[in-house]
């Protein structure tokens, strides 16, 4: 194939960086839509306007969601990629493959769409990028064979994403993939047929160190805690602190709440246990010597999201901590009431945050049968007139 002169889109290349222009070349080499591709963004970026369009609902068989409808505005002009539908492949938690199984998608897809994919998109799913109507179902069909299924889009449950917690990392308090996929086959129904006022996200973080950034981008957050205090090991503190680590300025003068002191005279790290905040600060400076305490669950927080109809929120601690252990009916059962009363109630494309600050954290309080915990405050109250009952 003919290569297309796209001067403006070529500057993306330049750089030591990858490119994605450079990446969709190679695929036009073999493929008419990677082609038309990248005269369609060549010419965006000349007229400065997107020239994707919405068009109808597509999908397979039995899905209200998982293939996002995409269509040129110049068919005309770009007939590869008159319809450049995305399919959301449910990725593993934790996103472990095999070869083999990134061969087999990688096949399916080059059979049956440009070839060009998305790995991860940014809930977590494999993005398929482009591909017409009437290869939707086949491709879906091998997919399923290959074990693959689709993933969450439009008003539904986004599909669950979680860090790899135990699996690489010595810090998770919590089994942070098999909660993923329990939740993710649990709540099968609710991520493939779209029914609520808008998207809902679940992301599990084994510590607070956040690695899937559950907080800033999930309206249900679970992110693993200890709930007795941090184990010492005063013989691995003296030994940095003896090596010249200083302790006072990169640890304790930095622990959020002063909940650590180094005793010089005693070359002992005292812990206030119940100031700490589970920051996890003081064990990610000194590993070796600090580490979570050993009775473990999750603290779970709701509402963060980006910004659509209001700003962008993080999300607010719910349920200071949860035993998090299998079949995790706790968790489940309090998402039943999240969503019941979020379904009554939201307006279209109100995501949950929005409705709680519409109607007040006491109203979902009571619809949800918690009780209000200073943990759940944001900060101080300034108006001293309202009143909880
Ligand atoms: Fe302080 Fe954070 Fe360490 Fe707790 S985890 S003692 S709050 S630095």
């Amino acid at each position: 194939m003919a290569d297309r002169d796209t001067p403006l889109i070529n500057n993306l290349e330049d750089g030591p960086w990858p490119s994605y222009v450079k990446e969709i070349k190679r695929a036009a080499k073999k493929n008419a839509a990677a082609k038309d591709l990248l005269g369609v963004q060549e010419l965006s970026f000349k007229d400065k306007i997107t020239h994707w369009k919405h068009g109808g609902i597509v999908g397979v068989t039995g899905y209200g969601s998982g293939v996002i409808g995409r269509y040129v505005d110049v068919p005309e002009e770009f007939p590869a990629v008159e319809m450049f539908h995305t399919m959301r492949i449910n990725m593993p938690s934790g996103w472990f493959y095999t070869t083999d199984a990134l061969r087999k998608i990688c096949d399916i897809w080059e059979k049956y769409g440009s070839g060009l994919t998305n790995f991860h998109g940014s809930t977590g799913d494999i993005i398929l990028l482009g591909t017409d109507t009437k290869s939707l179902q086949p491709c879906f069909d091998e997919l399923t064979e290959a074990g693959f299924d689709l993933g969450g889009s439009g008003s539904a449950l986004r599909t669950p994403s979680a860090c790899v917690g135990p699996a690489r990392c010595e810090w998770a308090c919590i089994d942070t993939l098999d909660i993923c996929n329990n939740l993710t086959q649990e709540f099968q129904d609710e991520m493939h047929r779209p029914r609520w006022p808008y998207k809902f996200k679940i992301k599990v973080s084994g510590c607070p160190n956040d690695g899937v950034a559950a907080i800033a981008r999930a309206d249900f957050t679970i992110i693993g805690t200890w709930r007795d205090s941090l184990r010492i090991d005063q013989d691995e503190v003296r030994r940095y602190v003896k090596n010249g680590f200083d302790i006072k300025g990169i640890v304790t003068d930095k622990c959020p709440t002063k909940a650590l002191a180094w005793d010089e005279k005693a070359q002992k790290l005292n812990l206030r246990a119940d100031d700490c905040v589970r920051c996890m600060h003081c064990i990610n400076k000194m590993c070796k010597a600090i580490r979570p305490g050993l009775d473990r669950g999750a603290t779970i927080l709701i509402g963060g999201k980006a910004p659509i109809i209001k700003g962008a929120y993080l999300s607010w601690v719910l349920v200071p901590f949860m035993k998090m252990e299998p079949p995790y009916d706790e968790a489940k059962e309090l998402l039943h009431k999240i969503w019941e009363w979020w379904d009554e109630n939201g307006r279209t494309r109100e995501r949950v945050a929005e409705l709680i600050e519409r109607m007040g954290l006491k109203t979902f309080l009571r619809a949800v049968d918690l009780k209000p915990l200073p943990q759940m405050v944001y900060r101080p109250r300034a108006n001293p007139y309202v009143f909880f009952d």
